[in-house]
Order: structure tokens, then sequence, then C-alpha cells
């Protein structure tokens, strides 16, 4: 057998083998084993998430919240569900009508069910974590066992097609054959550019959002995105989405998580305007999935998406991949930008990744938070370690006040010429 390829970057653990490599053979996605003979002895080396990623770390990370999808448009999660309920009331989702009616009529079932709990039904995170516990462990109070499964899945598809209905692209110049990415996302990508140019620092994006708003941003930038859902990615911006993508399928077979990139989507719809002549204003690359295939079956129809409070479940393996390259891309930063990620209790994971991540850090030089809720400011001062604690600032703005000209990154780019 050939020994794996390792592609070394600057976080890779460097191992000196006295022998020859005799065998190597993957445990699972993040672990392998090398055999090595030495003489008569052999030896096992297990490799533990020795990743290999290709290209270099970033110099700064974007950490991306809901609050900074909510300037495009997508609703946050506390007020999801009436989003949802809007958008059913109003016929804009009728063709997806029997998986809202499905949701809203378990949530009535629940709620009989949970009276007396503190479980917050009205927030759509805690009821997708339900769900997805419920789907690992089979069991939901009222709901027969074989159906627990397809309450999953149209949960996901009410989150799904409420936050792309949400958000609503805008054309310019008469062309309605390439929506323009929202205000925010647009000046989002400026500033990472901006960077780029005049400072060479390159970016990369961690982020809780679902949506694709700064997947199609960049993407009309021209830049090309890597997700890191599999060990070995290629060159492009990292925009890791730890808790999945509407634009993101399962391979019926394999399971493996395939993403649906957006170049390939606008190669294959080249144009938003209807047959009779109105255009679609939304991007729906959830509605194609099943037109990749892998192991030469159609994707699964259901996106992958998880709840922050998910455990684990069939994706873990690739989704591993992604929150590696996450912590990969922290401990190598030496800026941190957050905008819109309020560190909610309820999301420990993030916690666990950022400590993980930033363990023993002298790189950082700056760890700024961006956030209009000032209480935000408290969490954040009771998760950093003394090391970094002198590169904390906090700024009280949103991710961008819309089209204003002194938005928060105008604001972050003054900011950063004052600083040089
Ligand atoms: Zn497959």
């Amino acid at each position: 057998m050939v020994a794996p390829k390792v592609t070394c970057s600057r976080a890779t653990p460097i191992f000196v083998i006295l022998g020859k490599i005799d065998d190597a053979l993957a445990l699972s996605s993040n672990t392998f084993a090398i055999l090595v003979l030495n003489g008569h002895r052999a030896y096992m080396l297990i490799c533990v998430r020795l990743i290999s990623i290709g290209g270099s770390m970033a110099d700064t990370v974007f950490i991306l919240g809901a609050g900074a999808s909510f300037e495009a448009g997508a609703p946050l999660m506390s007020t999801f569900l009436d989003k949802a309920e809007d958008l059913r009331r109003t016929g804009e989702v009728n063709d997806c009508a029997p998986e809202f009616d499905k949701v809203f009529s378990l949530i009535d079932t629940l709620q009989a069910v949970y009276a007396k709990s503190e479980l917050d039904l009205n927030n759509i995170e805690a009821l997708f974590g339900i769900l997805e516990m419920a789907s690992t462990v089979n069991r939901l109070y009222g709901i027969p066992e074989d159906q627990i499964g397809s309450y999953r899945d149209a949960l996901i598809m009410v989150i799904v097609k409420t936050l792309e209905r949400s958000i609503n692209y805008h054309f310019s110049g008469g062309d309605f054959s390439k929506p323009q990415p929202t205000d925010s996302y647009r000046k989002f990508v400026e500033l990472i550019q901006f960077l780029s140019k005049n400072f060479h620092e390159d970016s990369s994006i961690i982020t809780f959002n679902y949506d694709t708003g700064v997947d199609h941003a960049l993407h009309y930038a021209g830049l090309n995105v890597q997700y890191c859902t599999n060990a070995n990615p290629g060159d492009g911006i990292r925009l890791l989405k730890l808790h999945g993508s509407t634009n993101w399928g399962a391979c019926s077979k394999c399971h493996s998580i395939i993403t649906y990139d957006l170049p390939t989507f606008f190669s294959k719809h080249d144009s938003k305007v209807r047959d009779d002549g109105t255009y679609d204003k939304h991007l729906e690359v959830s509605t194609y999935l099943s037109e990749i295939y892998h192991c030469e079956e159609p994707l699964n129809p259901v996106p992958v998406i998880v709840p922050p409070t998910w455990n684990k479940n069939s994706y873990r393996g690739d989704l591993s991949n992604v929150w590696s390259a996450a912590a990969r891309e922290l401990s190598e930063a030496r800026n941190i930008y957050v905008f819109g990620y309020s560190l909610p209790e309820s999301d420990p994971f993030f916690r666990y990744l950022f400590a993980l991540g930033t363990l023993g850090s002298s790189r950082i030089r700056r760890f700024w938070v961006f956030d209009p809720d000032s209480n935000v400011r408290l969490r954040y001062e009771g998760l950093i370690g003394s090391g970094i604690r002198s590169r904390f600032q906090f700024f009280d703005r949103g991710f961008l006040s819309s089209v204003s000209s002194s938005g928060a990154m105008d604001y972050l780019t003054w900011l950063l010429n004052q600083g040089r």
C-alpha cells in the first residue's frame, strides 16, 4: 500500500520516522495508522487529527454569527418561527406547505408535553436540537418511532426555505441574470479584498449561519471558496460553516457531505428570469441538490444543517474536517474579528473550539468583537484567556448599518488604518 501524501502547513506536526513505511491504514477521517518496519521490529504510529490542509493559514479570521445574516434579511433564531408562520400565511411557501404544516402541528403537540419544562419551543434551534436528539435515540413523545426522521427532515426544510425566502437579492442595470450580493455582505467582501490588497493579509471565515449570503458575495467578487468538508481542500478563501449550509447535501449511499458550489450552480442556472418575464429575487440552491450525483446516485434532497445543540449524528466525520480546519485557523490567526455572534449559552461547542484553537497562542494581535448588544461583551470577557485579554476590544456596533456610508466595515477599515 502507498503511504498517504501529507501536505505540511505551519501547524502540521512533523514526525521523524526511522525505518521503512510499510503500510498506511485510514482508521477514520481524522485518524490513520502508519506501520513502520525498523530492522525486525514493527511500530505502529497512530496519527490523530492530522488533517492535511493545503496552502497556508490566514492572518485574519472573521467569525460571523446570526447578526451578520440578519442584516441581509434572515430572521434571528428567536423570531424565526414567527417569520416562518408569516411566510406560510401569505402563501410564499405553498410549495413546501406539507413540511410547514407538519412542523407547526408538532409544536402544538410538544407544547402540551413540555408545558412544565424549560424548553423554549419558540426558539427554532431548541426545537431542532430536540428533534435531532429524538432521531438519535428514536424516541419522541406522541410521535411514532418510524416518523421521527420525517419530522426532523420537515424542520430542516422549514429552516432552509424560511432563510432562502427571507433574503432578497437585487439586480441592476436591467440585468436579471445575476443577483447582486446583499449590501452588508458586499461590503464585507470588499473589506477582505481591501486587507489583501493594502496589507497583504489573507482572510478566512468561520460562520455559524446556514444561509449562502456570504458565499454568494464571495462568488460575485470572483473569489474561490473552500468549504473544507474534505481533508484535502484546494486553494481559495476558507469558508468554514460549522453548522452546515443550505447548499450542502449528503450522498444517499456513502453519506459524505457534498457541496453544491455556487460557480457550478450559476453555470447551470444562468438566468433568474422566469418564463412570464418576472424574476426570482431569491437564491435557492437547496431546491436543486438532487442535480448533484455521488456514488452514481442523486444527493439526498434534505440539506445538511445541524443545530448548535447537536451532539452526534451520521455527518460527524465530514463536519469534523470543517471543525478541525476552524481550530487550525484560530490557532494561526493574528487577528480575529467577530460580527453578530452573541456567544449564546446554548452553544458550548464554540467555546471549546475557541479554547482549543487559541490555547497558548501568542500570535493574536487583535481580538475584536462587534455586536450591537453591549451585554455580549461580558460573555466574551469570560471566554478569553489572560494571554489575549489585552488584545480584546468590544465595539457596540452592528454588522453594517445597511446602506449607510458609515457602517461597521468602514469603521473597521478606519480603525485598521489608524493602527498602522
Ligand atoms: Zn457517495
